[in-house]
């Protein structure tokens, strides 16, 4: 029996947890900028597995070191040494600057090693009394879905029901200064956690001297700064760190998603020796983080970031992006703004956040051939993978724009 897209839906939703409210489309193929339902329509990705296929899916490069390594060692124990490990190590430290990286494998993972990190230095270094340590995050974050990274958020869908949380954790307003500079005067305060660009709220982009001044603030108040970079990260946003825009360099930097460039978890915490080397043997750790196949897959994806010239295609069409959503923008009063950088853009729809005036463009850019989603009600995210053309990118904006004209709220 041949299966239907409504026979896949069908099983997800009797066999599935319904943790998740996926747009009606049942994809069977993927390749670069494209991927296929099983009816064999061909749509472009607009979400690129939210940033983790930012090399394009099955990237050929990225799936032979996978094949490749699957069929001489997968998986050793930490209890031993592997000869792919040590080599990973080198190249995706030098590769981003910092003398050390911790190798875990999903985005949130990596958070909750963040986390634990900044509290082990605040305790050994800094001399914060035991047990009093305090992580400050910003209001509107995304970093995942564990109890202790939920305690950090202000979602009442990640949270309603899920206590009790974490203590440890202040909460100031994403974007302002004042907030910060007022919970680091704590002398507890260990670290500030935040995303350069706050994807899953809606692509909010900070004011443009936010995160420098919120770096020197965390310097003058010996406080670690951690950039989550699990989802602007890895030429993303238009360079190969968002960070990577102004002149510092996280205390802690966090990534994950398209350090496989899609193909498997990947995952990974970057320090310095001051704060990487507080952590002893038997403190943290996971089954695979750092398995071979994940370390020959990171290797390739961030060689083919740096080869394709992902990060500088990324600025370019970003900015074409941008130029035809505000066109779309002057002619129409549906769209109100446009905002991003890079290839992580988002528009807002003219309608209440609980309307589903979002929800039903997007069914309509299905229909087009285009596939993107919205967050938070009345924002649609649109990243494509960074692979595009420029004439890809042209056409799909005509697919926006045309869809969007069309529309009837
Ligand atoms: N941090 C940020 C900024 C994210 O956007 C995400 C996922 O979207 C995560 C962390 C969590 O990553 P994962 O879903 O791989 O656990």
């Amino acid at each position: 029996m041949s299966y239907t897209s409504k026979d896949y839906i069908h099983l997800e939703d009797k066999f599935g947890a319904h943790n998740y409210h996926p747009l009606p489309v049942v994809l069977a193929k993927g390749k670069g900028v494209y991927v296929w339902d099983v009816e064999g329509k061909k749509y472009f990705d607009f979400l690129s597995a939210y940033s983790a296929v930012n090399q394009g899916h099955c990237h050929p490069r990225i799936v032979k070191a996978l094949t490749d390594q699957a069929q001489v060692l997968t998986l050793t124990s930490r209890a031993f040494y592997n000869d792919m490990l040590g080599k990973y190590e080198r190249h995706i430290t030098s590769f981003f600057g910092y003398d050390k990286v911790l190798p875990i494998n999903t985005g949130v993972e990596a958070v909750e090693t963040a986390i634990k990190l900044a509290r082990k230095w605040a305790y050994k270094v800094k001399k914060v009394p035991t047990n009093q340590a305090k992580i400050i995050f910003a209001s509107g974050n995304f970093h995942g879905r564990t109890l202790g990274v939920i305690s950090a958020s202000i979602d009442p869908d990640a949270t309603n029901d899920f206590g009790p949380f974490l203590p440890g954790i202040e909460i100031i307003p994403y974007n302002d200064i004042e907030a910060l500079a007022q919970a680091l005067k704590d002398p507890n305060a260990a670290a500030f956690l935040v995303e350069p660009i706050q994807g899953e709220a809606g692509v909010v982009v900070p004011d443009a001297d936010y995160l420098p001044k919120a770096y020197e603030l965390c310097q003058s108040s010996n406080a670690l700064f951690i950039a989550d970079e699990v989802q602007t990260g890895i030429a993303r946003t238009g360079k190969l760190l968002a960070c990577d825009y102004f002149d510092f360099k996280p205390d802690i930097l966090i990534l994950g998603k398209a350090l496989s460039g899609g193909v498997l978890p990947v995952s990974a915490v970057l320090a310095d020796d001051a704060v990487m080397m507080t952590l002893k043997p038997g403190e943290h750790g996971s089954t695979f983080g750092g398995n071979p196949m994940a370390c020959a897959v990171a290797m390739e994806a961030l060689d083919v970031i740096k080869e394709e010239n992902l990060a500088e295609n990324a600025a370019i069409l970003g900015d074409i992006f941008r130029k035809k959503m505000e066109e779309l923008i002057a002619k129409n009063d549906l769209v109100t703004f446009v905002r991003g950088k890079g290839l992580l853009n988002a528009i807002g729809i003219n309608d209440t956040e609980d309307s589903d005036t979002a929800w039903r463009i997007c069914l309509a850019l299905r229909d087009n051939g285009l596939l993107a989603k919205p967050t938070h009600g009345n924002i649609i995210r649109f990243a494509p993978p960074l692979v595009m053309t420029e004439a890809e990118l042209l056409e799909c904006t005509e697919i926006i724009s045309k869809t969007i004209l069309e529309f009837k709220k």
